[in-house]
């Protein structure tokens, strides 16, 4: 049957409305003029601007959005204690599977989590955004392809380096990383300020970039936006894709709430359901090329934080108006950037300054809080099983993660720690919480189980284009398409590669 609201044939269908998903709908969008596009999510809407990021709204209002992308499983949660929250689930998160006590924090991926509402894991991150480097980047597209298409993704991320105004406990990070770290670099190339998807406001904390900045003014209307040619269909799952040879026909799509199952025909279908579950879909599909679900890469994650005792205040006071919503990230005042080099470094660092001043019984100094992801070693043997007898919450075939750090990837995480101490010792800092290797999983930044490559030889599932081998219509999006070891946060990555994914699916819509 087809679903009275929604309409039964579209030109592209979009499954999955993070910054992905968002990008490749207003792109195709914005290049054809007559196409119709359905984007839709299995999670509820959470604000009237579809894809706002949470950090933008006041504290009570945010809790309960956030409450609200945790998923169908309580046991799945972070809670209400936040018992999981920060080495495994951040609020707004679920996990792949529920915590077990006994499990192996290196093994298996107990941290893996999933955002579960629409502007997915795009509503809750961290906007950190620079640009791959190096060996991360593509080593089968030419290297000006890809700059263009970072290029449009940063602009349609709205990214600055300039999120922050200068303190001088920003100054004294940025001269301290500098000394320890330039000499890794090639000439031209060192330490900066981060690249940050917001838009800066003078005495304020940065407006926050999410799936609401890409889809601009998609974003703004109800479940019809713009002239009628794009729709949102929240609390709706696609349970299986519909093909029929070298062609994607359309979808199954499930309304969750009352259970009603419909079909939507598409010219086009594009899977951008995060790197766990878009395989999942492919899978459940009867779609399973030898490299779907293999190759799983997270970036093992290194975690620390410093007091800075008789270092300068971090500045928060400059900003007139405090507005703590329960996170520390809204007392940060300065974000600085450790590159990945290859050769050179492995790790790339995040160095967050941060000022308290706000928070009851703690004396106000400079504190520095340090992330550093390691690019893992990629082996086809790191990957998903899916189930053909058990399903998850949702019905859909269970997965278990395979997932095993190897010794380099161990000496990274090793070289990671000694970083941060380096940095502890020369701000003269002292501690909080010692580095610390995360479980597997923390950093969410799951690439591989979908990714590209240059020929169908059985270690890729789509093309340069992000088509999936074998189909003349089908795309898949998100993390899992990157196949190159990586250390960056790879969403600007991803929403690159969707960029392109978009201009080829505009040129099959228009005929080209
Ligand atoms: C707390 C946090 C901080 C982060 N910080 C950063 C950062 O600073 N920088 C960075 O680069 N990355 C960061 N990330 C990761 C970043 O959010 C992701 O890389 C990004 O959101 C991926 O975009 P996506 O569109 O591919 O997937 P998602 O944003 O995960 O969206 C996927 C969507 O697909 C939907 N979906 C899944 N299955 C189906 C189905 N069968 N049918 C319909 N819908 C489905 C989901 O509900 C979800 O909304 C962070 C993530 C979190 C949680």
């Amino acid at each position: 049957m087809s679903c009275p609201e929604l309409p039964p044939t579209v030109d592209l269908l979009v499954v999955g409305s993070g910054p992905v998903g968002s990008a490749v709908a207003r792109r195709v969008y914005d290049a054809v003029p007559h196409a119709r596009i359905l984007m839709a999510d299995l999670g509820p809407r959470l604000t009237g601007q579809a894809g706002l990021h949470l950090g933008n709204l006041p504290a009570p209002e945010r809790a309960a959005a956030q409450a609200r992308s945790q998923g169908r499983d309580p046991e799945t949660a972070p809670g209400e204690d936040g018992a999981l929250v920060k080495r495994y689930a951040d609020r707004g998160t679920h996990l792949l599977r529920p915590r077990r006590d006994d499990e192996p924090e290196q093994f298996g991926m107990p941290a893996a989590v999933m955002s579960s509402n629409i502007g997915g894991m795009g509503v809750h991150w961290a906007c950190t955004a620079p640009r791959p480097l190096d060996s991360e980047r593509l080593p089968f597209l030419p290297a000006d392809d890809l700059d263009a298409a970072l290029s449009v993704a940063e602009h349609l991320l709205s990214v600055t380096r300039d999120a922050y105004p200068a303190t001088e406990a920003g100054d004294l990070v940025l001269k301290t990383l500098g000394q320890l770290f330039d000499g890794d670099y090639p000439v031209g190339r060192g330490v900066g300020t981060m690249p940050l998807s917001c838009t800066p406001r003078p005495g304020r904390r940065p407006l926050w970039g999410g799936p609401d900045t890409v889809l601009g003014p998609l974003a703004h209307a109800g479940a019809t936006a713009g002239d009628g040619r794009f729709r949102i269909a929240d609390e709706t799952m696609c349970r299986r894709l519909l093909f029929s040879g070298r062609k994607v026909t359309g979808a199954l799509l499930e309304h969750l709430p009352t259970g009603t199952e419909f079909a939507v025909r598409a010219s086009a279908v594009a899977v951008c359901a995060d790197a766990l579950r878009t395989p999942q879909l492919l899978w459940a599909s009867g779609i399973r090329p030898d490299a779907l679900g293999r190759h799983l890469n997270d970036q093992p994650k290194t975690v620390s934080s410093v007091h800075v005792k008789d270092g300068p205040t971090a500045g928060l006071a400059a900003r007139g108006t405090v507005e703590f919503g329960g996170d520390i990230r809204d007392l940060e005042t300065g974000r600085f950037w450790v590159p990945f080099a290859d050769p050179g470094r492995r790790n790339h660092g995040q160095v967050m300054t941060i000022d308290t001043s706000p928070l009851e019984g703690v004396d106000p100094a400079l504190f520095v809080g340090m992330v550093w992801y390691g690019a893992k070693e990629i082996r086809a043997e790191d990957r998903i099983e899916f189930s053909t007898s058990e399903a998850d919450a949702y019905g859909m075939p269970d997965m278990t993660v395979h997932y095993d750090l190897t010794a380099t990837d161990l000496e990274g995480a090793e070289q990671a720690r000694a970083d941060q101490e380096a940095v502890a010792e020369a701000l003269g800092g002292e501690f909080l919480e010692r580095p610390e290797l995360f479980p597997a999983g923390s950093s969410k930044h799951y690439q591989g189980t979908v990714r590209m490559g240059p020929a169908d030889d059985g270690t890729s599932v789509c093309d340069t284009d992000s088509r999936v081998w074998g189909f003349d219509n089908l795309y898949v999006g998100g993390n899992g398409v990157i196949p190159t070891a990586t250390a960056v946060n790879p969403t600007l990555y991803s929403v690159a590669l969707a960029v392109r994914a978009a201009a080829s699916i505009s040129a099959r819509l228009i005929g080209v």
